[in-house]
């Protein structure tokens, strides 16, 4: 997707484009102040995203900076091999973007995933190369967190694709056996080391020579959706792409040195 239908996605939500294709239903599920579209969230709601614009690594998807972007990739993709082929965010992880994640993950809002999963599906329309995929796998989350939050909030954003665009989700392909610590408070080192076989394929009927798209909320430094690549393609998966809601703006400090 390149910058000018960026802005012409913006546009057309503020033009109401959106209203014809989804006629108004229930409130945007967001703010709740505001008709939602086709149970998706509402204008205002939407337009507080930062969408993720070009230049991009063309790697992992975060937005470059220009002087960096001579190759296309940036210093983090350079330092790390991952192994999925590449990864795409619809939006950058702060400001409206974060809470709304934050609201999803932690105050039991499925009604929000099945929302913003719909971001996912309008992404992919603009991005044809990605309708191609096989199958979809959400990033599993531990038993014991799913019995506490209700939901894996992966899976509800990726429902939407499969209604939508035909593409079956696989939820019970890979799960996570490992309860791992939080990443929040690690290291890139640490993230990487704190998720290495965390996961495990315990279906690989679907695998053999698929194109998968492995869908999660948030792409930091790529090292769950990494793990989640390599046991996939162990399993005989052909490619796997990445597709996340949101992306992490890289922690300053790995930019140094
Ligand atoms: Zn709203
Ligand atoms: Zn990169």
């Amino acid at each position: 997707m390149d910058y000018v239908e960026v802005k012409n996605w913006f546009r057309q939500v503020g033009t109401g484009f959106i209203e014809l294709l989804y006629p108004a239903a229930e409130a945007c599920p967001v703010c709740r102040q505001e008709p939602g579209y086709g149970h998706g969230i509402g204008k205002k709601c939407f337009q507080k995203i930062g969408l993720v614009a070009p230049p991009i690594c063309r790697v992992c998807g975060r937005p470059l900076r220009l002087k960096v972007g001579d190759r296309g990739i940036c210093r983090q993709c350079e330092e790390n091999s991952y192994y999925f082929s590449e990864a795409r965010a619809v939006g950058l992880y702060e400001g409206a973007l974060r809470e709304y994640l934050s609201e999803l993950k932690y105050r039991y809002r499925p009604e929000l995933g099945e929302a913003l999963g719909k971001l996912l599906v309008d992404w992919v329309r603009l991005n044809p190369e990605y309708r191609k995929s096989d199958l979809i796998i959400p990033v599993p989350i531990h038993r014991q967190k799913l019995e506490l939050r209700g939901y894996n909030q992966a899976e509800l954003l990726a429902n939407p694709l499969q209604r939508y665009l035909g593409i079956r989700v696989k939820n019970d392909i890979i799960v996570r056996d490992k309860l791992t610590e939080s990443q929040n408070a690690l290291s890139k080192e640490g993230r990487f080391a704190n998720v290495a076989d965390a996961f495990r394929v315990v279906n690989s009927t679907a695998l053999p020579g698929a194109s998968v798209l492995v869908v999660d909320d948030i792409l930091t430094t790529g090292a769950t959706a990494s793990e989640v690549a390599r046991m996939l393609l162990r399993a005989g998966a052909l490619t796997v792409r990445v597709l996340t809601l949101a992306v992490g703006v890289i922690d300053t400090t790995w930019l140094e040195n």
